[in-house]
């Protein structure tokens, strides 16, 4: 399908111009084209123009309206693939009961965990879809999915079957995360070193072998996967060819982050706790760091250093963490609000982090992330006409239209 839009009263492209992540400064750099049209032919961006720029006969045109398009939101870091529901905790922690008295009642990851091995694939393929609808609608055409709540080789393989035939099926572009190390699972509750190995000796080649999954995650924290557990799975999956990504910083700085640098992880993600020694790792690194300010909101948490990270130079991007314990919001677009009002971002950055950098996080910027000639036609119009709006009006979904390769999808 051949598509034009015309009449963008702002066309926000994100360009990179060859770059793979901006950083800096460039991060409020957004490349506005004002009365701007847009062609698309065969799923991918062919003319960015002024009003001069018409659409060849027989090409479907829309119109704009003078309103805001934007590349679609690279979201890199999502836990969507869940059975159940945990709303009774949400309760619990309104009533004063933390995360962790919680958890020593049977709550927390662990029962989220029981509830997805109870699953059939077809329950978790059914709830899937319906959060990549929701988050589609609301603008978002790249999500990264982690395993992470069956933590049994057979549970862990049944959520990354259902993410490759997410991935196989929906509109979305999807990418998958082995997360198999994001707690211990009861049977090693008193032999964690052999869960590790287990991970490492026939999980994590079972992934590479039947590429399940383009990245590896671990939940690197104290109470949970150390620095040692955590360099020996990083190690194995570099070994194998899947590349390493960490939940670095969220409940305390035990050196993380300063691993996924030294080891070339894609990025690391929350950084609520991170401190000058992981700014200065980072600096030094080609590792991205992803802010997931929807969690810290969520749990009531400190905010990641955003600001800090963006003045001293190190690329960042914003995700959701959408997940059932500490993160049920999928909206980039409220991320946009929290990057701003929050951690003190600007408008533009925040844009840039949830686009073009996003995409860098999962390395896929030379595809996605940015309106540019020759990259995937992921664009949405928006109900405004001034980008700002999208963060500052919060709350409501402003997307209108989302055109997904190429195509304007109705559903
Ligand atoms: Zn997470």
């Amino acid at each position: 399908m051949n598509l034009c839009i015309e009449n963008i009263g702002q066309l926000v492209t994100v360009a990179a111009q060859g770059k793979r992540v901006k950083i800096g400064t460039e991060m409020r750099e957004l490349h506005i084209h004002t009365n701007a049209s847009l062609l698309i032919e065969n799923g991918i961006i062919t003319g960015i123009g002024g009003m001069e720029l018409k659409a060849p006969d027989g090409m479907d045109v829309i119109d704009a309206e003078g309103k805001v398009v934007l590349p679609g939101f690279v979201d890199s870091h999502t836990h969507l693939v869940f059975a159940g529901s945990r709303e009774n905790e949400f309760a619990l922690r309104a009533e004063g009961k933390s995360y962790q008295q919680i958890a020593e009642t049977g709550g927390g990851i662990l029962s989220t965990m029981q509830a997805t091995r109870d699953a059939t694939k077809r329950d978790l393929y059914k709830s899937g879809e319906r959060r990549l609808n929701e988050m589609l609608r609301n603008g978002t055409t790249t999500v990264e999915i982690k395993s992470g709540y069956g933590l049994s080789p057979e549970a862990e393989m049944k959520i990354l079957e259902v993410i490759s035939d997410l991935k196989r099926d929906h509109f979305v572009t999807i990418v998958a995360t082995f997360l198999g190390a994001h707690a211990f699972p009861p049977e090693y509750a008193e032999n964690k070193q052999s869960y590790v190995e287990r991970i490492c000796d026939y999980m994590l080649p079972y992934v590479a072998e039947k590429k399940l999954a383009m990245f590896v995650d671990v939940f690197c924290e104290k109470g949970y996967f150390d620095l040692k557990m955590t360099e020996q799975i990083i190690l194995e999956a570099k070994r194998l060819g899947v590349i390493p990504k960490l939940h670095a910083d969220q409940l305390s700085a035990m050196g993380a982050t300063e691993l996924g640098a030294k080891h070339h992880a894609i990025s690391v993600d929350h950084l609520e706790q991170t401190n000058e020694q992981g700014i200065a790792a980072l600096k030094n690194s080609d590792t991205i760091a992803t802010v997931l300010p929807g969690c810290s909101l969520f749990l009531n948490h400190s905010y990641a250093p955003a600001r800090a990270l963006i003045d001293a130079g190190i690329p960042l991007a914003v995700a959701t963490d959408f997940n059932p314990g500490s993160q049920m919001c999928s909206s980039m677009q409220m991320m946009l609000t929290l990057a701003c009002t929050q951690m003190r971002m600007t408008p533009e950055e925040a844009i840039t982090a949830a686009t073009l950098n996003g995409a860098a996080a999962l390395g896929m910027s030379g595809s996605v992330g940015s309106i540019e000639i020759g990259k995937q036609a992921d664009v949405v119009l928006y109900d405004a006409v001034d980008f700002r709006t999208i963060p500052y009006h919060y709350g409501i979904n402003h997307a209108r239209k989302i055109v997904k390769n190429g195509v304007l999808l109705d559903f």
